[in-house]
């Protein structure tokens, strides 16, 4: 029960990675806020663990206020934040438009910006708190996502950053980079390059040294941990999790 009595939002909390996260707080003992673009599935996954459902476009400053809000309003307080709102758009630079551009910079870097800042005013005051934003192996650079690569480092810029002006105030802030994980985004993928899902992920798990690809519960516990009292004198780290180095 590491997280007894603690109120967790978790951002893109109705679908894979941001459900499993959300199931793994809610079974040892947090609160938790499920918020997602549309409120129905974000309460397919909150009632089950009698949590509860927000529907939030993070790239809004008045509807994360507002998300952010209603949380300490209803559940007292706020103990952690995990950012797994995501979109991708993927496509060759001189295809890419400035809505494919803009579309997935606000939903990741400012809308993680947006969380962090409306959750830091609770967490400060109350002089302790858990961040956590979803970066990706992809901030390493990959083929077709100038947009999400720029996105994902600059989370990975934004943890660092935020772990200096927080930490005097007792709240760690870390980066999660997986690499592929099970989950609608890289099912869109496939679809998109229009390979059999089965057949692209058995070709994604040859390059993995554990030859397996990832599960959004591989995931989940790290984030668990990095917001657990264990990881208490870690901040400002990225921790990959990809199966491999
Ligand atoms: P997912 O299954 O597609 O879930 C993402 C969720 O975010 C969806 O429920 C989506 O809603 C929601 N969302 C999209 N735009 C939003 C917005 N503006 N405001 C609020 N919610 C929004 O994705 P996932 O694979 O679990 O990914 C979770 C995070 O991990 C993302 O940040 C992703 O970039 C990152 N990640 C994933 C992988 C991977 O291999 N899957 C690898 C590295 C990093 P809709 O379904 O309604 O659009």
């Amino acid at each position: 029960m590491r997280f007894k009595d603690r109120v967790a939002i978790v951002t893109g909390g109705a679908r894979g990675i941001g459900a499993a996260t959300a199931q793994l707080f809610a079974s040892e003992g947090a609160r938790v806020v499920v918020s997602d673009l549309d409120e129905a599935p974000a309460r397919e996954v909150a009632e089950p663990i009698g949590g509860l459902a927000i529907a939030c476009d993070v790239s809004s400053r008045d509807a994360v206020e507002s998300m952010v809000a209603r949380t300490v309003q209803e559940l007292g307080h706020l103990d952690i934040l995990v950012t797994c709102a995501g979109i991708i758009r993927d496509n060759l630079l001189f295809k890419m438009t400035d809505e494919d551009w803009d579309a997935v910079i606000d939903t990741h870097l400012k809308g993680t910006f947006l969380c962090a800042r409306a959750a830091q005013r609770h967490m400060v005051e109350q002089k302790s708190g858990k961040m956590v934003f979803l970066s990706s192996t992809s901030a390493l650079g990959n083929r077709g996502q100038t947009n999400y690569a720029a996105a994902k480092a600059g989370l990975q810029g934004m943890a660092r950053t935020l772990a200096i002006e927080l930490g005097p105030y007792n709240i760690n802030v870390n980066a999660v980079a997986p690499g592929f994980v099970e989950t609608r985004m890289t099912r869109a993928t496939a679809e998109r390059m229009g390979v059999d899902y089965e057949t692209f992920k058995m070709g994604a798990a040859s390059q993995i040294p554990l030859r397996r690809v990832g599960q959004p519960s591989d995931i989940a516990s790290v984030i668990g941990f990095l917001c657990s009292d264990e990881a208490g004198f870690v901040s400002g780290q990225t921790v990959y999790v990809r199966g491999g180095p």
